[in-house]
């Protein structure tokens, strides 16, 4: 971010060369490794666009087609599977790779370029592919289908310049983070704004991956680790979908670490430094809320693995750590298919009770790392900051880690059902677009359920299109409501019910009232005049005592208060029947458990 906005600044107060605002980035640490033997030779027909200009480059969504049509034109194993089209127009579109037949097999889904700047996915795709179709690896198709997104962010991807990422090295030309919506798609997962994540949740649906790969370039701190992956249920911890979880920790993960090491990466966990300034500080390992690939997919009872290389790692090594990484997921998908559809049938029949839906910082670490491979460093006194700023040495280091974790901050009681009136059709239209199962009433109800009336309501900052809401409080009360015709019934015990639960109920911190798509109910309509209530306030006065003492303590601690006569009508008013009884309360109504 500093890096970001030193060059604007720069940019603004006076024209420079583009050499001179190139960031200079710490030193690399050379490197090989046997997976080296997967670039094609400069004279072979079938080089990939990246391979030709010796992975100084990455190919724009025409080229990168172009290639691809050229592949499925050679080889039956290939076809084209468009599932969306972007605003700007682009078509959205996966590779299928797989052996024909009519047996169903299991499929691995790898999404490369959700931000399309962290493009190494695309360019590992395409050699994966080529070598599926024509390099004698067709082998991995035996028991699995794979099918490849080389670009999901593709208006993203076509906003390409040498100043996207400063922190990253290479691709010269990248794509930008968010969409001509300039929204970020791994924020968009639970509420979907996006016709590129409606799409992607579409083909989800559709082909019901046994694993779902979403791969990514991180940022952060320098370290040894060249391709780091993360998932709910690493070490055991975090998983909504336990039996998932499980497999991903136990199986996935080993395997994966191996083939990296035998292929000559360095392979670790996806991490987080505590203090970018002071990186011996440790590393935050943590759940994710389901606005990203990983908590979601744990929510859907997706199998899912967030994929990370390190942008100080040349683009080669990266696109060649993506390769194999993407190669070996595609074995074990066959090897394991059978494994992994029994972990997903396990956690889509659990019926859990209650829902984790936030977390908090864990007093203390969780464990230490003790062998993490670092690299060093030393501060120093910038003249630009004012401050130390860390200067990594390109000099691998082992230290020990200390790993920061999370506790569960809020845990909901799942009720029996939500109840969603039908004056909210674009909540129903989301439940429809997540296969959320609901009943629709043909006919009004009356009942009795547990409403929820927003206290203290605060909007935040902008954010991902949205003013979000947070809230003092939620009040619980029993309320009798009628709900129309159209209303929908969200039972919780479904496949998908904790899902539903992290968008419906109102302490979840990405709920559909967190993201406020129902700001409607922060405005109070009707009022009532000052000849009407203060002659009506009086007799309130004069009738109730209890009212008498509760306003005059409030006289007493609250002089702005007092010296505010609209304000006093106000509070009067609010303990009227006339009072907009409907204003901050969440139309959303939970049927509890018999
Ligand atoms: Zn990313």
């Amino acid at each position: 971010m500093r890096l970001i906005l030193t060059l604007v600044a720069l940019a603004s107060a006076a024209p420079a060369s583009a050499q001179n605002l190139s960031a200079p980035l710490p030193p690399t640490i050379l490197w090989h490794g046997a997976s080296e033997r997967l670039v094609a030779a400069p004279a072979d027909p079938w080089i990939t666009p990246a391979e030709a200009r010796n992975f100084d480059e990455t190919p724009s969504y025409a080229a990168t087609r172009g290639y691809i049509d050229r592949l499925v034109a050679a080889s039956p194993l290939l076809r084209i599977e468009p599932f969306g089209r972007t605003p700007q127009g682009r078509e959205l579109y996966a590779v299928r790779a797989a052996k024909p037949g009519s047996r169903a097999k299991p499929v691995l889904l790898a999404q490369g370029g959700i931000h399309s700047g962290e493009i190494d996915g695309k360019d590992a795709g395409l050699m994966l592919l080529r070598d599926i179709a024509l390099r004698g690896k067709d082998r991995l198709l035996d028991n699995a289908d794979l099918l490849f997104v080389p670009i999901f962010n593709a208006d993203g991807h076509e906003r390409a310049s040498a100043f996207n990422r400063p922190n990253q090295r290479g691709p010269r030309i990248q794509g930008w983070r968010t969409t001509a919506q300039n929204l970020n798609l791994n924020r968009d997962y639970l509420k979907a704004d996006t016709p590129e994540m409606k799409a992607m949740i579409g083909l989800l649906r559709k082909v019901r991956p046994a694993l779902y790969l979403d791969l990514h370039v991180t940022d952060g701190t320098d370290y040894q680790y060249d391709i780091t992956f993360m998932f709910p249920g690493w070490d055991g911890r975090y998983a909504h979908s336990p039996a998932i979880g499980r497999w991903l920790d136990r199986s996935y993960r080993p395997a994966v670490t191996a083939a990296l090491a035998r292929a000559g990466h360095v392979p670790g966990p996806y991490v987080d430094a505590v203090d970018g300034r002071d990186p011996a500080k440790g590393v935050r390992l943590g759940a994710d809320q389901p606005r990203y690939s990983t908590g979601y997919a744990d929510l859907a009872r997706i199998p899912s693995v967030l994929v990370e290389t390190h942008s100080l790692k040349p683009y080669r090594q990266r696109v060649l750590g993506t390769y194999v990484l993407v190669e070996e997921s595609l074995r074990l998908v066959g090897a394991e298919g059978a494994r992994i559809a029994a972990a997903i049938a396990a956690d889509r029949a659990s019926r859990p009770r209650t829902e984790i839906v936030s977390w908090k910082a864990a007093p203390k670490p969780l464990f230490v790392i003790p062998d993490f491979k670092g690299v060093a460093y030393e501060t120093y006194k910038s003249a630009a900051s004012g401050g130390p700023e860390v200067r990594f040495l390109g000099r691998p280091i082992v230290q020990g880690m200390p790993v920061l974790g999370q506790i569960p901050d809020t845990v909901v009681t799942l009720p029996a059902a939500w109840w969603v009136p039908a004056t909210k059709p674009e909540i129903i239209a989301l439940l429809r677009v997540h296969g959320i199962a609901f009943e629709t009433l043909a006919q009004p109800r009356t009942l009795t359920l547990d409403m929820v009336r927003v206290a203290g309501p605060k909007l935040g900052a902008a954010n991902e299109g949205h003013v979000p809401l947070s809230a003092e409080g939620y009040i619980h009360a029993r309320r009798q409501e009628t709900f129309p015709i159209g209303s929908v019934r969200v039972p919780s015990g479904q496949p998908l019910g904790l899902l539903a639960a992290a968008m419906l109920e109102p302490e979840s911190p990405d709920s559909l009232l967190a993201w406020n798509f129902y700001p409607e109910i922060l405005q109070r309509t009707e009022y009532i005049e000052g000849y009407a209530i203060a002659p009506l306030a009086d007799r309130m006065l004069a009738a109730d005592p209890k009212l008498r003492r509760e306003f005059e303590a409030k006289l007493q601690a609250d002089p702005k208060f007092a010296a505010d006569p609209d304000a006093r009508l106000g509070w009067f008013y609010e303990r009227t029947p006339y009072y907009d009884e409907r204003f901050l309360l969440y139309p959303v109504g939970r049927e509890l458990k018999r």
